[in-house]
């Protein structure tokens, strides 16, 4: 892609009420605008990002036999009075539509996977099955502080599976727990993120949430030293729930924890039947007896990763993406434009890597030297090539790493990814 032609502008002119770091540096990079509190267009540049971040969690669902499919965002009100989550749920927007009929927009899907199931789950050979979207999300979050970590328009991945037994549901979770941290670790927070044990509600002991460590978090947790995990601030007080969570636990242990700040990157839930006992999903069993499956939900917050990535892996000169989902792998900054030289190797360059399917941003823009080189560390893509006239007439490029800073200069031929 040309910078040239390219639908964005950097800028440096923020609105004061734009608090958050993540939101800052995005805005400032021309990856997202923002229309009102918690309500963001992705232009070109971010909508990549956030394409790559939910390819990566696409394909850890489908490793797992998770099937996509896309359920409606716009929701008639009596599926969320089945389940008494019309009053309930407090984030939940609700409208009114042609004729005063009540609608709500999709804050979660449970009221609308349940019944779709009817349709297709009726017998013990329907089981399991597990479905997922990825989709815009709408919640009246009462703060909309945190750019993209918090939207009242936003992405989720959310999954839903139907189970004929407890202990087959208990091993689909664990499977997702497996699925979930590769998506972390694909992201490049694996060793910031820890699988937390939070209250579960009715039908199972825990839920858990995966809470990545920032400062920026909303959530504090409870590190259990020595591990990956942690455990939610709502069951600290549970004595009976940390003996089977903490190793050797004795009484007084969790005094010793240390608590860290921690943004939940996803959440999965045992549900049991409470939906499919409220919308009357049943399947006949084996032996004839007619049964409500149990159900999983396991939720995932694309743009919130974004956010968290964004805010995480930057440093003072802007964003800093991880090589698995940066918008460009390299971004060609030719100094000069004018210059004949340097016209030619860039373009060179620039054909050459994209006929081998490697993505290049190409600042092609008649622009100051210094300006190039801000934006191009504002943007954050992993690889700089700096071709200046000097260096044209010499057949040398500048390469330059922007996670270490470390810079090279190398022969035309010497460049990775030329061959
Ligand atoms: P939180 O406790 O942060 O409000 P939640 O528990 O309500 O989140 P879930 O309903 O479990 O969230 O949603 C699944 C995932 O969707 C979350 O783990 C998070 O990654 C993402 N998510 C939830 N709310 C938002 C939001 N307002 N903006 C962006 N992502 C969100
Ligand atoms: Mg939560």
């Amino acid at each position: 892609m040309r910078r040239s032609v390219l639908f964005t502008k950097t800028t440096k002119d923020i609105s004061k009420d734009e608090v958050s770091r993540n939101a800052q540096l995005l805005l400032r990079a021309g990856m997202v605008n923002q229309l009102m509190a918690g309500v963001y267009t992705y232009l070109p540049l971010g909508l990549r990002v956030l394409n790559r971040i939910e390819a990566i969690i696409r394909e850890e669902m489908d490793a797992i036999g998770a099937q996509e499919l896309i359920m409606p965002a716009l929701h008639p009100r009596d599926i969320w009075d089945t389940t008494g989550r019309w009053e309930a749920l407090d984030v939940l927007f609700r409208l009114k539509g042609a004729g005063d009929r009540d609608l709500a927009l999709g804050a979660t899907h449970e009221e609308v996977v349940t019944p779709l199931a009817q349709g297709i789950i009726s017998s013990y050979r329907d089981l399991p099955m597990a479905v997922y979207q990825v989709q815009t999300k709408f919640r009246n979050e009462p703060r909309a502080k945190s750019g993209l970590m918090r939207g009242r328009e936003f992405r989720m991945k959310d999954m839903y599976s139907f189970h004929a037994t407890q202990e087959d549901l208990d091993a689909f979770y664990d499977q997702a727990i497996g699925a979930y941290q590769r998506v972390y670790a694909r992201l490049g927070l694996g060793e910031r993120t820890l699988l937390t044990f939070a209250s579960g509600g009715a039908f199972s002991k825990y839920s858990h949430e995966f809470q990545t460590m920032t400062d920026s978090g909303e959530d504090t947790v409870y590190r259990i030293p020595g591990t990956q995990m942690a455990i939610n601030e709502e069951i600290i007080g549970d004595q009976e729930a940390l003996a089977g969570i903490i190793p050797n636990y004795q009484k007084g242990d969790e005094a010793t924890l240390s608590t860290v700040k921690a943004v939940e990157v996803g959440n999965i839930f045992k549900l049991g039947t409470r939906f499919s006992k409220a919308f009357g999903l049943t399947f006949t069993d084996r032996d004839g007896s007619v049964k409500n499956p149990v159900m999983g939900c396991y939720g995932i917050g694309p743009s919130r990763m974004m956010g968290t990535i964004a805010e995480i892996l930057s440093d003072d000169a802007g964003l800093v993406w991880p090589a698995a989902i940066a918008p460009y792998t390299i971004n060609l900054i030719g100094l000069r434009m004018d210059d004949a030289g340097v016209k030619s190797l860039t373009t060179r360059l620039y054909d050459g890597w994209r006929a081998q399917g490697i993505e290049v941003l190409f600042d092609d823009r008649d622009a100051q030297a210094g300006e190039k080189f801000a934006d191009a560390d504002l943007l954050g893509c992993p690889w700089q090539a700096i071709v200046g006239p000097k260096g044209a007439a010499e057949g040398r490029v500048e390469w330059k790493n922007r996670a270490t800073g470390d810079k090279s200069v190398l022969a035309e031929g010497e460049l990775p990814f030329t061959r």
